[in-house]
């Protein structure tokens, strides 16, 4: 699904108005350090659950590469807002099975089935990433109480960061553990290959937060 011709991304906040406002003002960065200035758009997609969007891109003046702005409620590729998956993935974590998920969320069960199983492939990768950010966000955290399966650990994993990052930041940088899990990520976190995917652990929510 990621081929070679996919667009690098960066990650923003979901507020379009302000992140118009920050990368007009220079104070949105590449990955590389660079600055970013605007570089037309994206195609527009539509997110239940989040809305119409058309994508920001962005050209790096150091580097000179172009990436598409995506806002941490959106995964790459998904049509549902991260946070409507995140329900699943929690419910899931909780023995819920595709069908009650799917009635519950109101989404159809291949749809849904579609979400736990890429989760499920990307979970080992997933609870070592966020449980390595943990420890980078809260030095003295405590071991995580271990679940049945990993895709429960995983979700724990992630929520545990979502609660250390909002106790470092405050309030100013809280957004959902859905959110930061699709910051953290990229957007990939249900994409193939999650394990190539290099988290920034000094700066979790990059330009997002
Ligand atoms: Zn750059």
């Amino acid at each position: 699904m990621l081929g070679a011709k996919e667009a690098p991304v960066v990650m923003v906040g979901s507020d379009a108005l302000e992140v118009e406002r920050r990368l007009r003002a220079g104070e949105l960065s590449c990955p590389c350090g660079g600055g970013l200035s605007p570089w037309g758009h994206a195609r527009q997609r539509s997110v239940r659950g989040v809305g119409d969007l058309r994508p920001r891109r962005a050209r790096c003046g150091s580097c000179l590469v172009s990436h598409v702005l995506v806002a941490v409620s959106c995964l790459l590729r998904r049509a549902d807002g991260v946070d409507v998956i995140g329900a699943a993935l929690r419910a899931k974590a909780s023995g819920a099975g595709h069908r009650p998920i799917a009635v519950w969320l109101d989404r159809p069960i291949s749809t849904v089935r579609g979400w736990l199983r890429a989760f499920g492939r990307n979970a080992e990768t997933a609870r070592s990433m966020f449980t390595a950010l943990l420890v980078q966000l809260d030095p003295l955290t405590g071991p995580l109480p271990a679940h049945p399966g990993v895709m429960a650990d995983a979700v724990e994993a992630i929520g545990a960061c979502a609660a250390a990052a909002r106790r470092r930041l405050g309030p100013v940088g809280a957004v959902s553990a859905w959110q930061l899990a699709a910051a953290v990520t990229s957007g990939r976190l249900l994409a193939p290959a999650l394990w190539s995917v290099s988290i920034n652990t000094s700066r979790p929510l990059g330009n997002a937060g």
